[in-house]
């Protein structure tokens, strides 16, 4: 339960202090995502032509990809104010009606983790987005009077990991929906190398290359695992990380080959051992783990699905042979009878 993790994506305090310096602040600067970044230049283009305020974007994929960074470059190229809040900061409707209403002209408002909006106060939010407009209610019972007030146009970024938890009032509200995916590891190494620059690290192209390898494809892990193999590389009295060096560093962080960590192999050989292959349902990994399922869920599963370690199925999560194979693991002979390699054949 207390494995330290490296890779993790969800951001600590450390990322966040060099957040400000590691973080790109154009498109230009913002690395790989090349499809979603050409779409939103366009669409940032075409709004800036027509002196209208950008539709509402909203962003998804897993954490540490990049969505509160384009939020910030998104408002920054439209020439825009930013606030940046959660769902979860807002307990009452009062809060999202103070923010909404805030004295401000041209600004971007960034929601993280909009799907943890609640339901009442997620539906103040439908006639802002969709007229510029707040419905304040004054008073209770027969004596209750709407009044509507009337907002400057802003630009709503809301970001998620989940999208599939969005309620579909919400996802319809959003003109531009953009998914981020992983990023492969010659972005990521892009990434550290830029990274490395900014942060005075000595670094060559393959060790840039065995960090952004074993990255879990998240650029925030990059740029955590490069910190945590300078720290190796001085104690050595090494100067320039090459691959050697952050190899070295990186199997002592705990991180293999491919990027998992103790808890990742931890789940894959549980479903092995305890669960014959799977599948098995979320709670019962949860449970077993002691691991919150949402974590599960956010954190470890995208990753080792991406990888193609792990199937999510109708009936619950199942490894597949790349699973056996990495955990250096035999496969059970083969079940006939319907059962994992029945499945696979
Ligand atoms: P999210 O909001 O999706 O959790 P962030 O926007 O906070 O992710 O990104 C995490 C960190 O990763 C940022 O501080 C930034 O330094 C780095 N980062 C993310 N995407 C990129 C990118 N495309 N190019 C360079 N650095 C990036």
């Amino acid at each position: 339960m207390n494995d330290p993790r490296w890779t993790d994506p969800t951001e600590n305090p450390e990322d966040q202090e060099l957040a400000v310096s590691l973080r790109p602040r154009t498109l230009d600067e913002f690395i790989g995502q090349n499809e979603l970044k050409e779409n939103l230049r366009v669409f940032i283009q075409a709004a800036r032509q027509r002196g209208e305020v950008l539709d509402h974007v909203l962003l998804h994929g897993p954490p540490g990809l990049g969505k509160t960074t384009l939020s910030q470059i998104v408002a920054a190229e439209m020439g825009l104010e930013i606030r940046l809040t959660s769902g979860p900061a807002f307990t009452n409707s009062a809060e999202l009606i103070a923010l909404l209403t805030e004295q401000a002209d041209r600004r971007a408002i960034f929601i993280d983790e909009i799907h943890r909006l609640g339901k009442v106060i997620e539906e103040h939010l439908y006639p802002a987005m969709e007229d510029f407009r707040v419905e304040l209610i004054i008073d209770k019972g027969p004596n209750a009077r709407h009044f509507n007030m009337q907002l400057e146009p802003f630009t709503l970024i809301g970001a998620t990991t989940r999208a599939g938890l969005l309620t579909p009032a919400m996802r319809s509200r959003f003109g531009i929906v953009c998914h981020l995916d992983f990023y492969p590891a010659s972005d990521l190494a892009i990434i550290v190398t830029r990274s490395a620059d900014i942060l005075g690290i000595g670094i060559n192209s393959e060790g840039a290359m065995e960090i952004a390898r074993r990255s879990r494809g998240t650029p925030r892990a990059a740029n955590r695992l490069l910190r945590r193999v300078r720290d190796y590389a001085q104690v050595d009295g090494v100067e320039v990380i090459d691959q050697k060096t952050a190899d070295r560093g990186l199997t002592r962080l705990g991180v293999d080959h491919l990027g998992l960590e103790a808890l990742d192999r931890r789940y894959l050989k549980l479903i092995i051992e305890h669960f014959g292959g799977g599948p098995v349902g979320i709670s019962n990994m949860s449970v077993s783990l002691g691991e919150e399922s949402d974590t599960l869920e956010d954190v470890v599963e995208p990753f080792l699905i991406q990888s193609g370690l792990l199937k999510r199925t109708s009936r619950g999560r199942e490894v597949t042979p790349h699973a056996w194979v990495h955990l250096g693991l035999e496969m059970p002979p083969e079940d006939t009878s319907g059962g994992l390699q029945g499945e696979l054949l």
